[in-house]
């Protein structure tokens, strides 16, 4: 499958990606409809740009004309974005670290370890070189009836995340439950972690809780116009005991088809603080929420790991997106969360 054709544009400094976006980061008018004359073509408007990273998932996308950018934006030597640094008591990575890198930091690895495991467990060791953090949380969403080349996508008829206007995994609906499936956002949200966005007017710093939308055809709040610069960790977060679990079809390298990470810190042989995050199981990864309040003040016995199981199990909200049923990866998130739990005693 070859690559469209398309503009590369290549900054040095944030500033000068952020006047490129600035300059071509709107939206087309629309495209030609795929179906051919003679049938009802929805337009879509489509972004005249994107962002390369590591470009491990970027390019086979667009290889699979999921993406048929005029210009792309290689942000990769752009080097104020690439490393990690303590700041204040908490640590900045630049988006552009790559994943091996972030594996490999005894900082990280001491004072934040679900973020550590989370990223060890990414594709293999040859992408985690070339894959970056900030790739890794804009990830795009992913389902059997959209990750296909154009041949076979145009057999189906297309579906609304790319050229269609029906949904084959829930029909007669409207929206899109094609599912964010990236490693490391549980185990960041686990952590508090805040991002910043930096954009023609500026930049601004959110939650990474706040980040997506939870559709998965328009999956996060980033403007056509804007890039990811940096990640933070707060120094709260620091120290707590963090499992990452993760269900994949081939053990070696893939993506998840369900993943839960639990950060938690414990004194005197109670609970002080949890949390329970998923991922690769609804369209945006997803804080359990009530996990914290279940679990704070108590003694982590096995019973409370299988309540804390129940919870997640309920969060988890998969749809034939993937080759593994709902059924069995929404129990697989009930078992992980058990599982991870019991783990962080040892
Ligand atoms: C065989 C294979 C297995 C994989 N297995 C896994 C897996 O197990 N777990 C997993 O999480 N991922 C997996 N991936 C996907 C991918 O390798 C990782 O998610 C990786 O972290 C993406 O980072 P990247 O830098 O290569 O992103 P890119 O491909 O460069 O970009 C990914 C997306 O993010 C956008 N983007 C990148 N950087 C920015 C930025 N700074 N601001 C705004 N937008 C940005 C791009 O426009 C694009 O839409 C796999 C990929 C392959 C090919
Ligand atoms: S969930 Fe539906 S609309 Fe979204 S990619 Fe899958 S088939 Fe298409």
């Amino acid at each position: 499958m070859s690559l469209p054709q398309f503009k590369l544009l290549r900054p040095r400094t944030v500033d000068e990606a952020v006047a490129y976006l600035a300059k071509h980061g709107g939206h087309g008018a629309g495209v030609p409809s795929p179906f051919g004359s003679g049938q009802a073509p929805p337009i879509q408007a489509r972004p005249r740009l994107r962002i390369i990273a590591g470009g491990t998932d970027l390019i086979p996308s667009m290889r699979q004309k999921l993406f048929e950018p005029e210009y792309v934006l290689d942000i990769r030597h752009i080097r104020e974005l690439n490393g990690i640094c303590e700041q204040g008591s908490g640590v900045q990575i630049g988006v552009l670290t790559p994943l091996s890198t972030i594996e490999h930091s005894e900082l990280l690895r001491r004072r934040y370890p679900v973020l550590t495991e989370a990223v060890s467990t990414v594709a293999s060791p040859v992408i985690r070189n070339m894959a970056t953090i900030g790739g890794n949380i804009c990830l795009d969403t992913r389902c059997l009836w959209y990750n296909q080349s154009l041949a076979w996508r145009k057999a189906c008829g297309f579906c609304i995340k790319k050229d269609g206007d029906l949904c084959h995994v829930a029909p007669g609906g409207t929206k899109c439950w094609a599912v964010f499936s990236g490693d490391t956002p549980p185990a960041l949200l686990c952590l508090n972690a805040e991002i910043e966005i930096a954009g023609p007017s500026g930049t601004r710093r959110i939650a990474l809780r706040d980040f997506y939308t939870g559709e998965g055809d328009n999956y996060r709040k980033l403007q056509a116009n804007e890039l990811l610069t940096r990640i933070f960790l707060p120094e709260a977060s620091a120290d707590y005991r963090g499992v990452y679990r993760k269900l994949r079809i081939r053990g070696s390298i893939d993506y998840p088809l369900a993943g839960v990470a639990v950060a938690i810190k414990r004194s005197n042989g109670h609970v002080d603080d949890a949390k329970v995050a998923l991922t690769a199981v609804n369209p945006a990864p997803v804080l359990v929420k009530g996990a914290t309040e279940l679990l704070a003040g108590k003694t982590l016995t096995e019973m409370l790991a299988e309540a804390a199981g129940d919870l997640a199990a309920k969060t988890a909200k998969p749809l034939t997106t993937s080759a593994l049923t709902p059924e069995y990866r929404r129990e697989m998130i009930r078992v992980f969360t058990k599982r991870a739990l019991l783990a962080t005693r040892d």
